[in-house]
């Protein structure tokens, strides 16, 4: 192998640059293969830069590769379900279940009363359809597969059109399209009414032979106001009832617990809510309002249910024993009356996080910085209740230096830090960071 024996044109060998490489924690070939990967593109360049200026380069690759790796960050946003940040943060009881289930073998397809081969996930799905309110219930891999799961069960040719209205033909994050996905599953799209209004009329007139199911498609991430209209899910339900044509409503967040109650926002349909109003199964997802790891849920009709797990595409979609584990625990959570993290989070009240800002800027004295408390304003996030946001309160931070290259320093700390930039300041909001990370903040700001 030339490239590691000798110097070419000026250009250091491999082996060379990675003996020079200070100390970093990844793993070596994927150090080597970067240093190649350096090499090679040095080759292409007429002029080759002196051997200090190709460490720089190969150090930065490394870092820029380092820096990919998963790993915690303290979330200085404010937006609590952060889909860049791995949506919601699991507490302390389901990361013990975490724990304990990852490390041990345990029962996952094991009856222990009869000594032999048993349902998967047969306890969760037994208290999650409690939960719901439900005949029954079932999770696969994440919302999208939930619905891709339902279209591909109920339309089938020639029973293959989705009723569905052209207010509800939205887009979510990034690239998960109703229609696309309606398309992906095999369904045909039978799109009624207009963007604004859709009437009963409308759904009764599309319901034919081909009709394969309704759908409803919450518009979790935007609102529509002024001359709109849409029937009631009663009166929906009802029609499709008398077609006898499956109801499906997709909720998107899923919340459990009347969100209007817990904070000052909005109220997010709950799957209780859209069963008693008639839908046949709702699907929604585990880690935006739920507060669980990411999971699609799917509710409803004891009998669909059932279909939708025979369904061979099932098995491509469901979820590991570490993930039912965490449904299932935020299941218990909610069952025994009590708050997932996420909820702890949306209720902790702002004087709390005042006295939170006091301590850290008393304890950052010494560090150049000028740091104020401010007012910020949390948002939900994750495609949730768009309009909503909770009070808030930030460290504002004017840093004496330009403010993204501050914002970029702190990103590169450990853990990283992740705040957004106001106003010419940069601010981080104390509802989104855990007590247990301040020590850490003011370590970064001190440094
Ligand atoms: C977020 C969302 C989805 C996608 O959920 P994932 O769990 O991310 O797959 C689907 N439908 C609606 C209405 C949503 O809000």
């Amino acid at each position: 192998m030339a490239e590691k024996s000798k110097a070419l044109r000026g250009i250091p060998a491999v082996e060379q640059i990675v003996q020079r490489l200070s100390q970093t924690s990844l793993p070596r070939p994927a150090i080597v293969a970067v240093v190649r990967r350096e090499i090679a593109s040095l080759r292409n360049e007429k002029q080759i830069p002196d051997p200090d200026a190709i460490l720089a380069r190969v150090q930065q690759a490394i870092s820029d590769l380092r820096s990919a790796r998963i790993q915690p960050v303290i979330n200085g946003t404010g937006v609590l379900i952060h889909t860049n940040l791995g949506r919601a943060p699991l507490g302390d009881v389901v990361t013990e279940t975490l724990t304990t289930i990852a490390a041990n073998y345990n029962n996952l397809e094991f009856d222990l009363s009869g000594g032999e081969r048993g349902g998967r996930a047969a306890y969760l799905e037994h208290n999650l359809a409690l939960l719901c309110g439900a005949e029954a219930a079932t999770v696969v891999n994440n919302c999208a597969a939930a619905l891709v799961l339902i279209l591909r069960h109920f339309a089938k040719p020639p029973r293959d059109e989705v009723v569905i209205s052209r207010g509800e033909l939205i887009q979510i994050g990034g690239g998960f399209r109703i229609p696309e996905i309606l398309e992906a599953s095999g369904a045909r799209l039978r799109e009624i009414g207009t963007t604004n209004k859709t009437s009963l009329a409308d759904y009764a007139k599309a319901i034919r032979r081909e009709t394969a199911l309704v759908l409803k498609v919450h518009r979790s991430n935007f609102f529509m106001s002024g001359f709109v209209d849409s029937p009631a899910t009663e009166e929906i339900a009802a029609l499709a009832r008398k077609h006898r044509v499956p109801f499906v409503e997709d909720l998107g967040s899923g919340a459990i617990v009347a969100t209007e109650k817990i904070a000052p926002i909005e109220h997010e349909p709950t799957p209780a809510e859209a069963l008693k109003r008639g839908v046949d199964l709702v699907c929604f997802s585990g880690d935006k309002l739920f507060g669980g790891p990411q999971a699609g849920i799917i509710a409803g009709k004891q009998q669909h249910i059932a279909k939708l797990k025979r369904e061979p595409f099932f098995r491509a979609l469901r979820c590991d024993k570490l993930i039912l584990s965490a449904v299932q625990t935020t299941v218990d959570v909610y069952l025994a009356g009590e708050d997932s993290l996420l909820l702890q989070m949306i209720q902790t009240p702002i004087e709390t996080l005042r006295a939170r800002a006091e301590k850290i800027i008393a304890e950052s004295k010494g560090s150049p910085l000028r740091i104020a408390i401010g007012q910020g304003k949390s948002q939900l996030g994750g495609g949730t209740l768009p309009r909503s946001t909770i009070p808030s309160v930030t460290l504002d931070i004017t840093p004496d230096g330009p403010v993204a290259d501050f914002a970029a320093r702190l990103r590169s700390a450990s853990p990283p830090i992740i705040g957004y930039i106001s106003a010419g300041k940069y601010k981080l909001d104390l509802r989104t960071v855990f007590a247990g990370q301040d020590a850490q903040i003011i370590q970064a700001l001190r440094n």
